[in-house]
């Protein structure tokens, strides 16, 4: 098995000038394009817990549950507020 260097050597960034419209479309059907605001993530950011929640009240519920806290409404690392 080999193995990547620990530093991968830079080159320019190029467009993409191979890739067909057909195998874009192909694309599709193996995998969904999404964005922040589509796919909100909330992570519980208490005691390195770092566990991953759609939605800041499924994350409340797993503090109450897993950390016995649910006073504690900061240390929760969102882009989606
Ligand atoms: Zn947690």
């Amino acid at each position: 098995m080999s193995l990547l260097p620990s530093v991968l050597p830079s080159g320019p960034a190029v467009s993409d000038v191979t890739t067909t419209l057909a195998q874009l479309e192909a694309a599709l059907a193996l995998a969904k394009v999404t964005s922040p605001k589509e796919t909100a993530i909330f992570i519980c950011a208490f005691q390195d817990c770092h566990r991953l929640y759609p939605s800041r009240e499924r994350l409340m519920a797993h503090r109450k549950r897993d950390h016995n806290n649910s006073d504690d409404t900061d240390r929760i690392i969102t882009w989606n507020e």
